[in-house]
């Protein structure tokens, strides 16, 4: 790997742990500005790099994001896509890989580095691990092999020893510094004294043109959680929500639930009603393989679509951009079992494709 030492990299800020202070009086960490932020990094004026700072209005504990924060950060990377080398983004830990599973859909043909990264500790404490995620996230940023082609050119997680692909990832640790984990696929990178980076995973596919950036998405959907002595009158009620168009249902093991008639039954007037209902594990490792058992092979003949080893943020912000994209049904339903920026692999038959 060779670093550009003229690289120009746009650091986005929308908030989080990693520009965070304490309230004097509440003793709670509240979002702070950008200055705060920069002020308490020095060293990154070692790296030498042209880094454009960007603030997406009021810093937010991420908890609060919304597909509108998205919306904003796609449209802040289109603008600047042509000006930059890449992009890294600071963001809070809570609801990184949900942003980062929808920025994965909403930018098609993206062929520069997304780079998100926070920190469990606010920049400015002094055992804080923000200083050394914020630089390892920028020389990743800066990257490129050989040929001068950038390394990473997808949207990826980097926390303390890893860049995970974004829409992979999954916040595993409120405490750790460690704190996400890929548990369907490997790393793209590992940090120990050098960057090491995985050429295998890495996404290696070729652009389909100029960056499109798909910016809606619906957020009429929700997550069905299943377990054991579901009350009927509950699970009627969720399924018959006003407006609803897709439900990421969470299963047991390899995609089972309950054989209930009146559960199958709800699932089936559901289906027919147009609701896509996607069929995702609740384990952390794994991939819904729905006609192993009778149950799970139940729900597949009531009209349940297999999410396959998606994770639970890819499920629900991959509904909400193909839902956003206007598709019936129908064609959601299909196209929640096509990859479309390496979030899934499929097992279909045989063979297993990956979106990679
Ligand atoms: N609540 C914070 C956030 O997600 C946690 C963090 O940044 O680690 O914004």
């Amino acid at each position: 790997m060779t670093v550009d030492k003229r690289a120009r990299i746009m650091l986005i800020y929308t908030g989080g742990t990693i520009g965070m202070i304490e309230n004097q009086e509440t003793h709670a960490l509240e979002p702070f500005n950008f200055e705060h932020l920069i002020e308490n990094v020095p060293k990154l004026k070692m790296l030498n790099f042209e880094i454009i700072n960007y603030q997406i209005g009021d810093p937010i504990d991420s908890s609060s994001m919304k597909p509108q924060n998205w919306q904003t950060i796609a449209r802040v990377i289109e603008n600047e896509y042509d000006n930059v080398d890449g992009f890294v983004l600071l963001h809070g830990t809570d609801t990184m890989a949900y942003t980062a599973s929808a920025l994965s859909f909403m930018l098609e043909n993206l062929d520069k580095p997304v780079i998100i990264t926070g920190s469990q500790l606010p920049i400015g404490e002094v055992r804080t691990d923000g200083e050394e995620n914020l630089i390892t996230a920028l020389q990743i940023a800066a990257a490129r092999n050989r040929q001068g082609k950038h390394i990473i050119r997808e949207v990826a997680i980097l926390f303390d020893n890893y860049l995970w692909r974004g829409n992979r990832s999954t916040k595993h640790s409120a405490d750790n510094f460690n704190a996400f984990q890929s548990n369907n696929y490997p790393e793209l990178a590992r940090i120990g004294l050098g960057i090491q980076f995985n050429k295998d995973s890495i996404w290696n596919g070729e652009p389909n043109g100029k960056l499109k950036v798909h910016p809606e998405m619906d957020n009429n959907v929700m997550f069905l959680d299943l377990f054991p002595g579901m009350n009927e009158k509950v699970v009627r009620h969720t399924l018959n929500t006003p407006d609803i168009k897709g439900i990421v249902m969470k299963s047991f093991g390899s995609g089972n639930g309950p054989d209930d008639a009146w559960f199958i039954e709800e699932l089936k007037k559901a289906v027919a009603r147009g609701i896509v209902i996607v069929n995702i594990t609740q384990c952390s490792n794994g991939c819904v393989l729905p006609e192993r058992y009778r149950n799970g092979l139940e729900l597949t003949q009531a009209g349940v679509t297999a999410g396959h080893d998606l994770t639970a943020e890819a499920a629900i912000t991959k509904l909400m951009h193909l839902f956003g994209e206007g598709y019936s049904s129908e064609e959601v339903k299909k196209r929640m079992e096509i990859p479309i920026c390496g979030e899934m692999s499929c097992y279909d038959g045989s063979i297993l494709l990956t979106g990679n």
